[in-house]
């Protein structure tokens, strides 16, 4: 598909950053191309638009920059999902096990209404832990997570073994 390898393009990989033996992925370069940037969008608006969505859940910080285009387009309200001590309000928390050590991330309590239809937006799924804390805040409020949005697939996972997931298939 010319579209998805025009997007795959504008992803630089940078080896051994920010530890030795990673290769990072890194959107910033697609964001300096604003044709690819718009096309990474509209793929993902026209998956879910008219799919009674109402919640956009950006993960921070990279789904911060992909959750609010997609929100606005299909008429969803967005929700930033924080690292700890970020949220001035009264928040819950779900703690996630990284490679190495834990990590966190924290949504405001009443931004989601129970019953809400919700979409989780980041930029790219390792082993899906941080897809999975995210979607467990939202269903502990009584939402119900429609599908996790990525723009980029890290090769060594099955993605495909996750239903939920969407990519653009972009490795
Ligand atoms: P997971 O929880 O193992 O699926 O890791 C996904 C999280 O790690 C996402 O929030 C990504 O933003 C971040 N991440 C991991 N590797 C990369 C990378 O190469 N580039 C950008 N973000 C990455």
């Amino acid at each position: 598909d010319p579209l998805i390898h025009g997007i795959q393009s504008k992803i630089r990989v940078v080896p051994n950053f920010p530890k030795p033996g990673i290769m990072f992925q890194d959107i910033t370069t697609l964001l300096l191309d604003p044709k690819a940037f718009k096309d990474t969008i509209d793929l993902f608006v026209e998956r879910y638009k008219g799919k009674n969505i109402s919640v956009v859940a950006g993960i921070e910080a990279r789904g911060f920059i992909f959750g609010p285009p997609i929100a606005l387009e299909i008429g969803a309200k967005f929700v930033p999902l924080r690292k700890p001590k970020k949220l001035p309000g009264k928040v819950i928390s779900e703690e996630y096990v990284l490679e190495y050590g834990k990590d966190c991330l924290e949504m405001h309590v009443g931004a989601v209404e129970p019953g809400e239809r919700a979409l989780v937006v980041d930029d790219l799924i390792a082993t899906g832990g941080t897809l999975c804390a995210a979607m467990q805040l939202l269903e502990r409020v009584g939402a119900e997570v429609v599908e996790c949005a990525c723009v980029i697939e890290l090769p060594d996972l099955k993605v495909e073994d996750m239903e939920y997931v969407s990519h653009l298939g972009l490795e």
